[in-house]
């Protein structure tokens, strides 16, 4: 039986409006998942994120598994006593994390990705069958990450979804290069599966990644191999274009053979999360969603608006807004607009690097990013999702859209 029960198709694309269903609660999908890399959304409370209206947030094991450790986790009672958040939590399987030590940047930049800065200093020693050996970024120590170790750590940190550890191929990689890794992390996935059906925690769900690349016969043979497998979930990983429309048809390829080889798994997309790319995403059949980007723009002073030929963003650290007396955004019921923060004194905060100034951007980011996505699964489940869909891409502002029927 599968984690996600589909309460609704759109009848025009591939989209679906669900609850997923995990041993923290439910999640209402689609939906945007925070960050919580290393056990915290940056600046926010569980219950500032609870309050914002979202289910599930997402653990690094990469990050985890080097400060404080799995087994400290373990000894608080997992991850969720121990940032006291008790509803569903993700885990990142360390594999994004680790590889882009050894692949540079450009997988990071052209998926629109965190580059997690500290990951820089850090170096990927080996890659071997067995797993990855690396240099620690925090002091120096080699340390090993196999499947295995990837899937005791999320037992560990109780995750309520766990990600199979793989390798992320970069962009800039050949297609020979690709295709062996591709088949490695298939062998790992299998690895992994074997572990859990051992050792796994009760009622933890497991999502295998989709790998592949930019290669429409890996990537439908990748997607076939995992969904033909006993995961509970797909992710789609990896680098998956240089440009947004390249972006769209990769994840389009896995998701038609999703819809044919696994229609009712719950389908996760790693590391996407602007605005188009989540309406897009949506449309293709992608049911959750994490991403870095509203929260670290949040910490740099940019603020999400409904803005399209902005990419719907607006810097607040410009000059012109010194003596802006509006909110970011009018209307908004976030904390920050709804208590009358101006744009002027938020530049203030965020030019004197006041944790004030980026938490109250983050929580109107997260809180715009929320209502898009509750806007979108309205509109599947009322079926006019390619309206609402055309309103949010026109500029309409999010959660402003008239509720149908
Ligand atoms: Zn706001």
């Amino acid at each position: 039986m599968s984690a996600l029960d589909i309460l609704s198709r759109d009848p025009g694309s591939q989209a679906r409006a669900g609850v997923l269903r995990t041993a923290h609660g439910d999640v209402r999908t689609p939906a945007f998942v925070p960050l919580a890399t290393k056990g915290t959304v940056k600046g926010l409370e569980p219950r500032d994120v609870a309050a914002l209206g979202y289910d599930m947030v997402l653990g690094n094991t990469f990050h985890l598994f080097l400060d404080p450790g799995a087994e400290l986790v373990e000894r608080f009672g997992g991850l969720h006593e121990f940032m006291r958040w008790d509803g569903p939590i993700i885990t990142d399987s360390g594999g994004f994390q680790v590889f882009s030590m050894g692949h540079g940047t450009v997988a990071d930049e052209i998926k629109g990705r965190a580059s997690h800065g500290s990951d820089r200093s850090g170096a990927m020693l080996a890659i071997t069958e067995q797993g990855v050996r690396f240099r620690s970024y925090r002091n120096g120590e080699e340390r090993f990450l196999a499947p295995e170790t990837s899937m005791e750590v999320q037992a560990k940190l109780g995750s309520d979804l766990a990600l199979v550890f793989d390798e992320c191929t970069p962009f800039h990689v050949t297609r020979d290069y690709t295709a062996r890794s591709t088949e490695r992390t298939h062998r790992w996935l299998r690895r992994c599966l074997d572990w859990h059906a051992s050792n796994g925690p009760d009622g933890q769900l497991v999502y295998g990644i989709v790998q592949g690349g930019v290669y429409e016969d890996l990537r439908r043979e990748s997607t076939e191999v995992v969904a033909s497998s006993e995961v509970d979930g797909i992710a789609i990983g990896g680098s998956l274009g240089a440009d947004k429309d390249q972006i769209y048809e990769v994840t389009g390829w896995a998701t038609e053979v999703l819809d044919e080889h696994a229609p009712d798994r719950p389908r996760h997309l790693l590391g996407i999360g602007e605005v188009d790319d989540l309406i897009r995403g949506v449309e293709l059949g992608i049911d959750h969603f994490d991403c870095a980007m509203p929260t670290r723009l949040g910490r740099h002073g940019m603020a999400l608006v409904p803005d399209p030929e902005s990419r719907w963003r607006v810097d607040l650290t410009g000059a012109r807004f010194a003596e802006a007396d509006e909110p970011i955004l009018d209307g908004c019921p976030c904390p920050c607009c709804s208590a009358g923060f101006s744009r002027g004194y938020l530049r203030y905060l965020l030019r004197a690097k006041e944790l004030t100034g980026m938490r109250l951007v983050t929580l109107h980011n997260l809180a715009f990013l929320a209502r898009l996505m509750g806007d979108l699964r309205e509109a599947i489940l009322a079926g006019t999702l390619a309206e609402t869909a055309a309103a949010l891409r026109a500029g309409a502002a999010p959660g402003t859209l008239a509720t149908p029927g």
